[in-house]
């Protein structure tokens, strides 16, 4: 008999702990404030993998003022989509180092039918691929909820809400830019427009799964194991 989703997600950890797998690469894909950071940052704690988030690359290259960063910062705030060559070249460089460790967990890229393709052209020169692509979905009105009450610790980059998982008094949070409500809406639009598009890729090969972003973390945390657990570990 299979585990049940609502096994609780420290059960869940403890029996993850105890497996071995050779080399895991995720793709975890979803609307803007549907949890993917969120969950990356747990996956890759509980499953011992690097979480790279693009998003994250280029807020910190903004925030140190690197060149890359002074390129993208303007796109980021108007929450417009960075260029292809700029995103690619930039895991193209992470790449090389990811798959000599346990696997990675990428989110918020692909983001688009071209960057999933140049995925897999990067991972297949090394023998890897995309083991699995879960899907978390959110509707659109709840995503500006989400976005409005989102707010990140500058110092450890840990997610938090005001609401659903409200920040310890003595955190030092802050406030993305581009979570004002008309980025978020052209965010929305963005990802109608060149994400879903995308889901087919993964969808065709049997690699997509979809979870209800609109549990709560933890629920969510426990079905994407359940999830990995049967497929990557099968
Ligand atoms: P969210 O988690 O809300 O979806 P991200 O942190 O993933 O946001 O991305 C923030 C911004 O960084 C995006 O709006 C976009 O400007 C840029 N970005 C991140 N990943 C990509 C990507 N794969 N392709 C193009 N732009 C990206
Ligand atoms: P994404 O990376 O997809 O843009 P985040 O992980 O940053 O999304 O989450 C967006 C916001 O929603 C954050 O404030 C986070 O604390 C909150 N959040 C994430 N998952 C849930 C959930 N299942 N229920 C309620 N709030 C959540």
């Amino acid at each position: 008999m299979g585990l049940k989703l609502n096994l609780n997600y420290e059960v869940m950890t403890s029996l993850y702990l105890s497996v071995n797998s050779d080399f895991m690469f995720l793709v975890m894909i979803g609307p803007p404030g549907a949890g993917k950071g969120t969950q990356a940052k747990r996956l890759a704690e509980t499953l011992g993998l690097s979480h790279v988030s693009t998003g994250e690359i280029f807020r910190q290259n903004i925030s140190r003022k690197t060149e890359l960063g002074l390129r993208v910062k303007e796109l980021l705030e108007d929450g417009t989509l960075v260029p292809d060559d700029l995103t690619i070249e930039l895991v193209q460089d992470k790449i090389d180092q990811l798959v000599n460790g346990s696997g990675a967990i990428f989110d918020g890229f692909p983001r688009n039918l071209e960057q999933a393709k140049a995925l897999d052209d990067m991972l297949l020169l090394h023998d890897k691929g995309v083991d699995l692509a879960p899907l978390i979905n959110l509707s659109d009105s709840n995503i500006i909820e989400r976005l409005t009450g989102r707010r990140t610790d500058k110092d450890t980059g840990k997610i938090y809400h005001l609401i659903y998982d409200p920040p310890p008094d003595n955190a030092n949070v802050e406030q993305r830019s581009d979570d004002k409500r008309d980025t978020v809406l052209r965010r929305i639009e963005d990802y109608h427009q060149s994400t879903v598009p995308m889901l087919a890729y993964y969808d065709d090969r049997d690699l997509l799964c979809e979870i209800d972003g609109d549990n709560t973390i933890d629920q969510v945390t426990t079905a994407l194991l359940e999830v990995i657990r049967g497929r990557v570990f099968a």
